[in-house]
């Protein structure tokens, strides 16, 4: 009998050793894929390096963790059903989703992490008999941030896909702070285990879903940015907690790194927009402010300019830069960019790109986009760089790009954008604007660049324009 138990116990241990070299395993390759994902050149195989020891930390937990009673996990139907359905459904939605509808699904899915993190709190706030105060911590923790990040997610996903608009919520900072007493005073009761009633703990649940709502419906204007990396940091530290929960290390330095890189992202995205974060929590901007709205007012005129022209202005500038927004995505456009500046680049004009952090739908979405088309690295240009050459640009040629090139950022106190830094265009010589209409980009603002004299304006859908640029230039 006693060599039995010798016996068993050396298998268990062999087991945790292998359980824990996977571990470790997965870890090192969640940093490994992160810093590859930092390079376009490297970013799909980092994606697969981290999705390959996120399937080896799965599976070794499900075949070699011992379980509370070390009889294994148990409720394998239950584990292969949910792996086989979540694997279908993800599959299916990646392939089949539209370039344009991208940022939403990630959006989406980052509301899921929130929810998976929820759940967790929640199944083991029942799980746990007599639980110590510190594990009552780290579960209503982690379920009231779950809750927010999926409950914003879900808002920021109908945001993204235009289902849901801006709303500013009259007396919202009140709320949020009636909310927030309510969120500290329920936990500070439940923690401190001086109520144990069950119904406290989902009283706690719904007020962190509300604030969720309420924190991300009125952010307007063109700052969902920074609500969208910060949202992504809530799911990474919630998942932390849940790996705290679990004693499980994999789970918490995935969430440490989702929650680390999405802090950083969010300070990116704050300087890029030049938001406080204090500004961003208390919703005091954005939809608050009203700015010039597309269709107000007396419209100046604007002045439009021809393929032959464009092509003819372009072929004989020594400096060209490119600035791609949204509209550049919406088109599928990012091929014929390429042509265009590979044809430019053949007849001796020097071609930039000039990148926005906060263009597009999500961060670094110009760069995926561009990266996808096969244009060098070396081409795009950050922000200030590309401000800094400026002034030394014959033409500067906006593809589909409305907000980060809108003056208003900078001359008009009253608009949401104001303090936002843009791209500098009218440093350049010469100013081409194409998109299809006179519409406004996603703050919803009019833009006075496209009235001012240097600009021309070129209309048409993206890809069908540069394609016709295209041949003009070749039978130059
Ligand atoms: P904008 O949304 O300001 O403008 C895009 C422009 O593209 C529109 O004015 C539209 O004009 C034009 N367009 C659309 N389809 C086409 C097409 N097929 N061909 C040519 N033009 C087209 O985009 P920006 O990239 O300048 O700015 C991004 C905005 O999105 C910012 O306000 C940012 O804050 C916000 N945002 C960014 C996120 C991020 O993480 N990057 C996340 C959420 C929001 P028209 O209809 O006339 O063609």
């Amino acid at each position: 009998m006693e060599l039995l138990l010798e016996s068993n116990s050396a298998v268990i241990d062999w087991a945790k050793i292998i359980l824990n070299c996977c571990y470790l395993f997965g870890s090192v390759t969640f940093i490994l894929g992160l810093k590859m994902l930092s390079h376009p050149d490297t970013a799909r195989k980092g994606n697969l390096v981290a999705a390959t020891g996120m399937a080896i930390a799965i599976f070794a937990t499900i075949f070699l963790y011992p379980g509370h009673d070390g009889n294994g996990l148990g409720n394998y139907p239950w584990i292969f059903a949910g792996l086989l359905i979540g694997t279908v459904v993800g599959t299916l939605a990646a392939q089949k989703v539209q370039m344009t509808a991208m940022p939403e699904m990630v959006s989406l899915f980052n509301g899921m992490g929130g929810a998976c993190a929820m759940l967790i709190s929640v199944i083991e706030y029942h799980h746990n008999a007599s639980p110590s105060v510190g594990m009552l911590a780290v579960i209503v923790l982690g379920m009231i941030i779950g809750t927010v990040s999926f409950a914003g997610s879900i808002v920021a996903w109908g945001k993204l896909n235009g289902k849901i608009k801006d709303k500013s919520i009259p007396g919202a900072q009140y709320i949020n702070f009636i909310l927030w007493t309510a969120l500290i005073t329920l936990s500070v009761m439940v923690i401190g285990g001086y109520i144990s009633d069950k119904m406290l703990f989902y009283a706690i649940l719904l007020i962190a879903a509300l604030y969720g709502v309420l924190f991300v419906m009125p952010i307007g204007g063109a700052d969902m940015p920074v609500v969208i990396s910060l949202l992504n940091s809530f799911t990474g530290v919630a998942a932390a907690f849940g790996g705290f929960l679990y004693d499980n290390p994999v789970m918490l330095t995935g969430g440490i790194l989702v929650g680390s890189a999405g802090t950083i992202l969010t300070m990116l995205m704050c300087k890029a927009m030049n938001r406080s974060l204090k500004n961003v929590l208390v919703g005091s901007f954005g939809a608050a402010k009203t700015g010039r709205a597309a269709g107000s007012g007396e419209q100046s005129s604007y002045k439009e300019i021809s393929l032959n022209d464009t092509a003819t202005i372009m072929a004989y500038a020594s400096k060209v830069c490119i600035i791609p927004g949204y509209g550049l995505a919406v088109a599928q456009a990012q091929h014929a960019c390429h042509e265009l500046e590979k044809i430019l680049g053949d007849k001796g004009v020097e071609v930039t790109y000039g990148i926005h952090p906060v263009a597009g739908r999500m961060p670094g979405h110009m760069n995926v986009l561009l990266a996808e088309a096969d244009v060098p690295y070396e081409k795009l240009l950050e922000m200030e760089d590309a401000n800094d050459q400026m002034a030394s640009t014959n033409v500067v040629l906006i593809l589909g790009a409305n907000d980060v090139v809108n003056p208003a950022a900078k001359d008009d106190p009253s608009s949401p954008i104001f303090g936002m830094p843009i791209l500098e265009v009218e440093k350049a010589d010469h100013v081409i604007v194409n998109k299809r209409s006179m519409k406004p980009g996603y703050a919803g603002i009019e833009n006075e660049l496209f009235f001012r004299p240097k600009t021309s304006m070129l209309f048409g859908d993206a890809k069908k324009v540069l394609q016709d640029l295209v041949s003009e230039l070749k039978q130059m």
